[in-house]
């Protein structure tokens, strides 16, 4: 028999009202006004309920709040260095001394909170005082910005949990974990807390602290919010799945998710991450560098120092009933073929490092693979699978210009290029849409954006898939090929300006529309009757008047070879010899002529 770190505060909350009350609390939450939860919100309330946040029960209130942000501590004096509050807008709905339901982004009825205090509280002061900055680079400093000014507190009582699908054999709540923990068989337990895919250097810190307190080992990835930009954490459980079935002892390692909204607030964060999984079970907490860390502010600097959070936890340990494990930045030895803490380096050593950046810049965007000194190769494949080489990667090229400038003769010879080097492509082109997608818009400049917007969703997805989107639609106001821009991805977004002249395109007239326009026939013709707003920043300006259609498409290819969304090998060849790639590139444009 073992005994386990007991509760921090002695027993661990519970808010779930038992089975047999349930109905009568939904049909009563029913009759009460709504508040809809953020997400940030929804993962507070969850672990609130389950008992993360012993022996914290509530939302907090104005005398918490103060203290939390004065001393880390609760009114009663216990050690709890994060604000948990519910922030809602003045005029949500609510009066002190009534009940509110809780819901989730989804309307999903959760609890049903006693408004005992409604109090308003101050942005500056917890940013100053909770994460030591105001700097919008912090994200959480750039959220608060948005969360309402008044926070509520009071009883609550939680219908349910928030419903997950998704690796439902690993979320676990405390009592749960506690349980797993127990038959593990070792009143030691190492809690490792993490927001990144884990790699070997993570093996190693893990394996080490395990079994320095002959402990078992907490595999506790937080998988509720991250940094945004994160891995997305279908993929980083895979990778944690992966690891711990093949490279730990199944005796002595418990892996499960802690659906925890991260603050990205450094040593309070580390402190508070150790109170949480003492609740889970943990005696012992891993804390290495840059402990949940928001990354450089505005002037390019840390917002904490590497081991700040260490010091922090370690001076804590007695209160919070959990010992910290600290280790300096491990490293790998590649000529003794080890790894080490920077801290303990024989004199002279050689040690190789990868950043994240270098991971996918360097390694995953080109599809090699990851070095076996980094990454397990289980770990390496589901990585390369979300990340896929840059060649495999979608990308949309959008053509823009005046009608009969010439955006679907080009298009149509550049997919016939992209399909010859083993690409996948869908045209959009901006008549044919009209037909189906658009059937039934006109003309007007809200009806224009409309389709522009509509082809830019369905670009957004095949992107997304992987695949080429070739888009070719006149597309005339600069704001709405914006905001396609910024729905597909910078990243992945070539706009292509066909800058033909208005008389070239009027002198083309296939189909005699702009004669038509001209005897005021045909409202708002582009060019004529309604503005065009030329591209200011284009990746690609086209004269069609001295290029052929081939030549132009084979410039577009070049741009695309060059950025790496094409195998290189094949067409650097054929794009020397053909001479269209001879051109600059040019990323400025000529002053819109057509606005007459
Ligand atoms: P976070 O601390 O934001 O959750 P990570 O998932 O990157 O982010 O880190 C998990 C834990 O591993 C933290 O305690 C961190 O300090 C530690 N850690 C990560 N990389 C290293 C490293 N190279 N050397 C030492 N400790 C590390
Ligand atoms: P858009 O799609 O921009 O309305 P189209 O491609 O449908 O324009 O029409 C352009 C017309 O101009 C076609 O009839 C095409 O044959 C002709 N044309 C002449 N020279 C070129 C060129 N260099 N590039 C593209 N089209 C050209």
């Amino acid at each position: 028999m073992i005994d386990l770190n007991p509760p921090y505060g002695g027993r661990l909350v519970d808010l779930v009202v038992p089975a047999a009350a349930a109905a009568e609390l939904k049909d009563h939450a029913g009759r009460l006004p709504s508040i809809q939860l953020s997400e940030r919100a929804t993962c507070d309330l969850e672990l609130l309920a389950c008992g993360a946040f012993s022996p914290l029960d509530r939302f907090m209130g104005s005398r918490d709040l103060r203290r939390v942000l004065d001393e880390m501590r609760l009114a009663s004096g216990a050690v709890f260095p994060i604000p948990i509050t519910l922030p809602v807008a003045a005029d949500a709905g609510f009066v002190v001394g009534g009940e509110v339901a809780l819901r989730d982004s989804k309307n999903e009825l959760l609890g049903v909170m006693e408004v005992e205090d409604a109090y308003p509280w101050d942005r500056e002061e917890l940013a100053q005082k909770v994460l030591g900055t105001l700097d919008p680079r912090h994200p959480l400093v750039a959220e608060l910005g948005r969360w309402g000014p008044v926070n509520l507190s009071g009883r609550l009582r939680v219908l349910q949990l928030p419903a997950h699908v998704d690796f439902r054999d690993l979320r676990l709540t405390p009592v749960e974990t506690r349980g797993r923990l127990w038959r593990a068989g070792r009143a030691n337990v190492v809690a490792f807390q993490s927001r990144n895919p884990l790699h070997r250097i993570h093996e190693e810190l893990t394996k080490r602290a395990a079994g320095m307190v002959d402990g078992t080992l907490l595999l506790h990835p937080s998988v509720g919010m991250t940094k945004p930009g994160d891995v997305d954490h279908y993929t980083r459980v895979r990778t944690y799945r992966a690891l711990a079935s093949h490279y730990y002892d199944p005796r002595r390692v418990v892996l499960a998710l802690l659906p925890l909204a991260m603050r990205m607030a450094g040593p309070r964060e580390a402190l508070w991450h150790a109170i949480i999984r003492r609740n889970y079970g943990a005696s012992h907490f891993v804390v290495g560098r840059d402990h949940a860390s928001p990354g450089l502010d505005s002037a390019g600097k840390p917002f904490y120092g590497r081991y700040d959070a260490q010091q922090l936890v370690a001076r804590f340990e007695p209160e919070i009933g959990v010992k910290v494990l600290s280790f300096a930045e491990l490293v790998y030895l590649p000529a003794e073929e080890r790894y080490e803490e920077v801290s303990k380096l024989p004199p002279n050593a050689l040690t190789v490092a990868l950043s994240g950046t270098r991971v996918r810049d360097e390694f995953l965007d080109r599809g090699r693979p990851l070095p076996a000194w980094f990454t397990r190769p289980e770990v390496a494949e589901i990585l390369a699978e979300t990340y896929p080489p840059r060649h495999r990667q979608g990308v949309c090229v959008w053509l823009t210009g005046l009608s009969g400038a010439g955006k679907s003769t080009t298009a149509e010879v550049l997919t016939v290029l992209l399909l010859e080097h083993g690409r996948q492509v869908t045209v959009l082109d901006g008549d044919v849409v009209r037909t189906h997608l658009s059937k039934g818009l006109g003309f007007s400049r809200e009806d224009r954006d409309t389709n522009v917007r509509r082809i830019g969703f369905v670009a957004a997805e095949i992107v997304r898939h992987g695949g080429v989107a070739v888009c070719a639609a006149i597309s005339p106001y600069r704001a709405t090929r914006d905001e396609v821009r910024a729905m597909v991805g910078d990243d992945q977004f070539v706009e292509v300006f066909v800058d033909t002249p208005l008389d070239e395109c009027e002198r083309r007239d296939a189909k005699g529309l702009y004669a038509k326009a001209r005897r005021g026939e045909i409202a708002r013709w582009t060019g004529i009757s309604d503005p065009y707003e030329a591209p200011e920043h284009a990746e690609v300006v086209l004269d069609t008047v001295s290029h052929t259609p081939e030549q132009n498409a084979r410039r577009i290819l070049a741009l695309l070879a060059e950025r790496g969304f094409l195998k290189l090998s094949a067409i650097s060849r054929q794009l020397s010899v053909d001479g269209a790639a001879g051109d600059e590139l040019s990323t400025a444009s000529r002053p819109a002529r057509a606005d007459g």
